[in-house]
């Protein structure tokens, strides 16, 4: 498969939009080539639109070099500049599994692509024949959520590899909750498949879903492709600083506190008579199927406790979805559960 034959011909073809900054490489100058303010208040710059500092940051973080990485506006860009990259709108269709994130569809509604949603087996597991099946020559893009949002589970890879290996377009792998996954994710092998795509973001184990922070892992080829069609200053000054700032913080122990947190409550809630079922987690959430969901769902509002109804979702009947807090707020939701009746 070539992955130039993929793009739209516009991308192909598209000459991008060239920054004052492009063609100097120094940080120490006289910049009088943007018509910005020259009077300092930390801001009156522009960004620099590739993220070079960063990605210097990231890179032995995740293991991936600087060339192999996009940053984006939180997840929601990557997502959107693929479907923008890759399908023609009223030809292509793109494929998802289901249940799954629900951005996937919304950016293909948005960019007028049909979307084919396969259901999961009944395990959760995944159909590999039938989302094969569902392609044909028009399909550019497939979504594979790992571990998976709603469900919480992470796919068996050499599941995931085989549909590497025989989808005709672009294999999408949305790894936003791996740091909470015992098994490895598939940055590792990027070299492998010219037609990976790994997503993951800032928004979860690193605890910035505020500052909007989202990456891609690709080849060289789908990653320029990414920053040639992206607005040229897509992350701003504010947000890298402390992106970068936060890089520094000590996550694994947030992580592991999740992951022992994770356990307890799955313990705890198994315990209580309206609970049916909870299926194992990858996540930092527990997918919980109750009696009744939507009375239970309005019991912990009326108790200001938040969670997510999922009754609404295919093959999530009964089901909430509830994220694991810190120790506190975990009592609070076990206290708040034993008054429920
Ligand atoms: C939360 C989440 C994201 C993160 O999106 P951002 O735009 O980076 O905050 C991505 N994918 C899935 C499946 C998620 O649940």
């Amino acid at each position: 498969m070539q992955i130039t034959d993929l793009i739209r011909p516009n991308i192909r073809n598209l000459q991008p939009y060239s920054t004052a900054r492009d063609e100097y490489e120094g940080e120490l100058g006289t910049f009088l080539d943007a018509n910005e303010s020259p009077f300092n208040n930390g801001y009156n710059r522009y960004p620099d639109p590739h993220q070079k500092r960063l990605k210097s940051l990231l890179s032995p973080i995740k293991g991936v070099a600087p060339e192999n990485i996009f940053i984006g506006n939180g997840s929601d860009e990557a997502i959107d500049l693929l479907f923008r990259i890759f399908c023609q709108p009223g030809k292509s269709n793109a494929i998802s599994i289901a249940p799954s994130y629900g951005m996937y569809e919304v950016a293909a509604d948005i960019n007028d692509v049909e979307m084919r949603k396969v259901l999961l087996n009944e395990d959760f597991s995944l159909p590999v024949d039938r989302i094969l099946e569902a392609a044909d020559a028009d399909s550019r893009l497939l979504f594979i959520c790992s571990p998976n949002n709603p469900t919480g589970n992470a796919f068996a890879r050499q599941d995931i590899e085989r549909i590497l290996r025989e989808f005709p377009g672009i294999v999408v792998v949305d790894e936003a909750y791996i740091d909470f996954s015992d098994k490895p994710g598939m940055v590792q092998i990027l070299s492998e498949y010219p037609n990976l795509v790994v997503l993951q973001t800032m928004s979860k184990a690193w605890g910035m879903a505020g500052l909007r922070c989202g990456l891609a892992f690709a080849s060289a080829e789908i990653i320029g492709y990414m920053n040639r069609v992206k607005y040229p200053y897509n992350i701003n000054v504010a947000t890298s600083a402390i992106v970068e700032r936060l890089l520094a913080e000590p996550v694994p122990e947030h992580v592991k506190m999740i992951k022992d947190e994770r356990k307890r409550l799955a313990e705890a809630l198994s315990g209580y008579p309206f609970v049916k079922e909870i299926y194992p987690s990858d996540a930092n959430f527990l997918l919980v199927k109750v009696d009744d969901a939507n009375a239970l769902y309005d019991y912990l509002i009326s108790q200001k406790i938040i969670v997510r109804n999922r009754d609404k979702v295919a093959l999530c009947t009964g089901c909430l979805r509830i994220t694991v807090g810190t120790p506190e707020e975990n009592q609070i939701l076990l206290e708040k559960l034993k008054h429920y009746a």
